[in-house]
This record gives C-alpha cells, structure tokens and sequence, in this order.
C-alpha cells in the first residue's frame, strides 16, 4: 500500500549524522493507533534533542508527538499529575513551579519532551541524591501496535513499565505519563564555581562538597588530551532567604531547525 507522508531531514544534536526521514504528527489517540500500523520501522520521536540520532532512522516512519502537549489531570493534594508525553519542559515546569512543585529530574534543555526524557531515563543536576527521572514517575499509558494499549506501573505490566522507562522506545509509544510530584518552596539557587585541573582532582571535590539536597555538576574538558578534565565544579545550594517568584522558563525556539515536503512510502 502506498501511502503519503511528509519527509524531513533530521539531524543528531551534534550535527554529525544526519537522514532523510518520513513522519507523520498525530493529534488523535485513533491517529496513533492508525499512523502505528503504517510502516514496518517506526520509532516516536520527541523533540529530537539527544546527542545521539536515537530518535530516528533513514527511511523509518517517525511518529512525532508534539501535538499531545497537554495536562490531563493535576492533583494538589496528592501532589500528583498526568501529561500528555509531547509536553516540553518548560512548560510542565512553568505550570508547576507557580504551585511550588517540581521533579527534581530534569535534564538541562528546555525544550526536551516529557516521552523522550522518559524514554531515556534522564536525570537532572542532583542525579546523586534524586537519582533517574524513574523515581518520580507513577503510571505510563503505551501504546504498541501490536499489543494496543497498554497501562504500566509498579502494579500493571511490571516488567513492561521497567523496560520502557530507559527504553529508548523500542517498547511503543508512550502517550501519557503520571508523575508523583516534589515540593519546592524557594525557587532560587546559591551558585559557587570552583576550578578543577583533572578529573581526578574534580571526583575528589565533587566528594568533599558533597550534601544532600546540593545540585552538583561539573563540566569538563575534553577537547584535547594536554587539558583533559580542566575545568569547573557548580554547586547550588537552595536559597531559603529568598520568596521572589521565578523567572518564567522560556517556551519558544526562534528559529526552525527543519523543513519539510510530502512524498510517498512503500
Ligand atoms: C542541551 C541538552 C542538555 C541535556 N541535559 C541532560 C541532563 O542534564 N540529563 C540527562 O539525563 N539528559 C540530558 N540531555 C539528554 C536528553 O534528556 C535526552 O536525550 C532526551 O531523550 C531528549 O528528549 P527528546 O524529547 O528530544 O527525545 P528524542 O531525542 O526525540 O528521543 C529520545 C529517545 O526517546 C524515544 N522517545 C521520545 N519520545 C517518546 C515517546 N513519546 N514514546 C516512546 N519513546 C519516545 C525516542 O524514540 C528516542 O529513542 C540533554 C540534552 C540536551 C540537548
């Protein structure tokens, strides 16, 4: 059956690969059940922003969320919520900062989708004391073109829910997610740099200064072996002084990074 679909080229984050690929932008939960069954390869894609091409392929079909992008369900009380899985950080963030909540794993781009920061298991700047973003997560619903829809926790499908969280999405595509929610009373941060000479001597720092509920991390070169590990250790201590309200995380991108034209695929 021949179908028509749009064609991209995507790049990796650092630009060193890159492949033209078809794609379809579902906005209707029947949409991922029919858009699933197209092709034979296909992969959902997020925002596209890991260092690796792990969300495409040449000539696969990606399945591209960025049209399920809303809250479902928030629960003060409970200190829960559901989200659509192409919501971007910034504004999961922007929603639940204003309510002084958070999760404390969040990797370090704003406009990084919730499914592809659970599909790789990221962590944020305090991975040593808060671990992975699994920690914080209370449900998932998949979907797998084979096995429909599915609901993962530690309760239902187990083994399916560990898999998928890290799981690159090999497992389906996951639609909505429910986070267990953290309190975050201040919304502002004492930053103390200090220069490290190796990553021997960074390790040791990183060691000494560490504290719980201290965001610690470092950044190290490795542009060349003579200064291989240089560079600067960033602790954050939450400031209890300050009541001022946070700086809104910015949600657009100025410029567009792709384009596209419509083509047909086997
Ligand atoms: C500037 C920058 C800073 C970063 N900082 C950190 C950090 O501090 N900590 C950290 O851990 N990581 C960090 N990352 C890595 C980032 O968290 C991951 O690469 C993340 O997966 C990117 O999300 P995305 O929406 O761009 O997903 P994509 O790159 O589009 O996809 C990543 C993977 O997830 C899968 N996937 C995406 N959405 C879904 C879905 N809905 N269902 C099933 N599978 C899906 C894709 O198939 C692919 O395998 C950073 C990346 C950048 C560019």
């Amino acid at each position: 059956m021949k179908n028509n679909f749009e064609k991209k080229k995507l790049y990796s984050f650092d630009k060193n690969y890159s492949s033209t690929i078809f794609f379809k932008e579902p906005d209707k939960y029947r949409e991922i059940e029919k858009f699933s069954k197209l092709s034979k390869e296909i992969i959902t894609t997020g925002a596209n922003y890991s260092y690796s091409p792990a969300a495409f392929g040449e000539g696969s079909l990606s399945l591209m969320l960025k049209r399920f992008d809303r809250i479902l369900n928030f629960d003060l009380k409970k200190k829960e919520i559901t989200v659509e899985s192409g919501l971007i950080l910034s504004k999961f963030l922007n929603f639940l900062l204003k309510n002084n909540l958070w999760i404390p794993q969040i990797p370090g781009y704003p406009f990084i989708t919730l499914g592809g920061a659970v599909a790789a298991n990221s962590h944020g700047k305090s991975c040593g004391t808060h671990g992975t973003i699994r920690n914080s997560i209370k449900g998932i619903l998949l979907f797998h073109k084979t096995n429909g829809w599915l609901e993962l926790s530690e309760e239902k499908n187990k083994d399916i829910f560990d898999l998928t969280i890290g799981g690159l999405g090999l497992t389906g595509t996951i639609v909505n997610i429910t986070f267990k929610l953290s309190s975050l009373e201040h919304k502002q941060f004492n930053t103390t740099i200090d220069e490290v000479t190796s990553v021997k001597d960074c390790i040791k720092k990183i060691k000494q200064e560490y504290l719980e509920d201290t965001f610690i991390y470092s950044w190290n070169r490795a542009d060349n072996i003579k200064n291989f590990g240089k560079g600067f250790i960033f602790k954050n201590t939450i400031n209890n002084k300050t009541s001022k309200n946070f700086r809104k995380i910015i949600e657009k991108k100025k410029k567009q990074r792709f384009s596209s034209t419509i083509c047909s695929m086997e």
